[in-house]
């Protein structure tokens, strides 16, 4: 399985467009969302590994000029080290293109530095919807339901505008904890999410929380890692309160351990005038199938 997918990548990595939906033969064999995920993780730093790199602000610079040229459609050149991969249709009936930029693995493990998925195009290089998994492995299943909320958004994306799919590349445990994107503003994640969460931008980003720890905030906690609340963020609790769930909405006065006031992508997206929001779900929400299925339904359709 493994050699047979990294054959397709080989093949597709030599197509540096993010698509125009054309069905050529490489198309076929481009790798899905779900395997590229799948790819990230098993190839990245696990739990507490040593593995993994911060990136140097050079390499930082170039993924971040690369993802603004992919989401212009502009026929950019993947860094040294990295490949843009054509990846299969997901945005039916209207298929807008995708692409993804990953790390090519050294004798099949990476450095960790992450996954990130265009679809669809925009000429200013800025995006619609932006869908963050920065915990990947660690909140389980949140890479899974990242990938769900992001081809389900490709089905509505308006021509003329992208949306973005980041999942970092380690477990946050890895080097003492420093490939934590949520809490390291130096990683690739953190910069490409500064770069690219900008006014007009949505952006969620998904975790999941323990039960048992948490005991009495309910089945999720919605915040934008402030007091402040926004439009999205009562969407959001209100799309995943009518789909039954009891919800917790971030006010600094309750479900205080969960309201993501020291996430780096918050600050800046605040800063910057996006409508971020932060997502903790419990394990039920992500592990049940019938449950997982309608926070990803409700989440679409509060984010659209
Ligand atoms: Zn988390």
């Amino acid at each position: 399985m493994l050699a047979l997918f990294a054959a397709s990548l080989a093949l597709v990595a030599t197509g540096c467009s993010s698509g125009g939906g054309q069905r050529s033969p490489e198309a076929v064999k481009a790798p899905t969302v779900d395997e590229l995920v799948a790819n990230t993780l098993r190839e990245g730093p696990g739990r507490g590994s040593s593995a993994y790199q911060t990136p140097n602000p050079s390499v930082i610079a170039s993924l971040v000029a690369t993802l603004r040229e992919m989401i212009q459609d502009v026929h950019p050149l993947a860094p040294a080290g990295f490949a843009i991969v054509k990846v299969g249709p997901l945005g039916e009936p209207r298929d807008a293109g995708t692409a993804a930029l990953v790390e090519l693995p050294r004798a099949g493990r990476t450095s960790g530095q992450g996954l990130y998925v265009v679809n669809g195009s925009n000429v200013e290089g800025t995006l619609r919807r932006v869908v963050q998994v920065p915990h990947p492995t660690s909140d389980r299943l949140t890479e899974d339901l990242g990938a769900e909320i992001f081809k389900a958004l490709a089905k509505v994306l308006p021509p003329g505008s992208a949306n973005m799919l980041m999942v970092a590349g380690a477990h946050r445990t890895a080097d003492g904890g420093r490939a934590d994107v949520a809490h390291n503003s130096d990683t690739a994640f953190a910069a490409i999410s500064d770069s690219f969460v900008q006014s007009g931008t949505v952006a969620v980003q998904l975790h999941g929380f323990d039960e048992g720890a948490h005991d009495g905030v309910g089945d999720a906690v919605v915040s934008t890692g402030d007091r402040s609340g926004s439009l999205t963020a009562r969407r959001v609790v209100q799309a995943l309160t009518a789909a039954g769930f009891d919800v917790c909405a971030y006010g600094g006065t309750i479900c205080t351990g969960l309201g993501a006031t020291t996430n780096v992508q918050g600050v800046h997206a605040r800063a910057a005038g996006a409508a971020w929001v932060h997502v903790e779900l419990s394990a039920r929400l992500r592990q049940e199938p019938g449950q997982s299925s309608r926070v990803v339904a409700a989440l679409v359709a509060a984010l659209t």
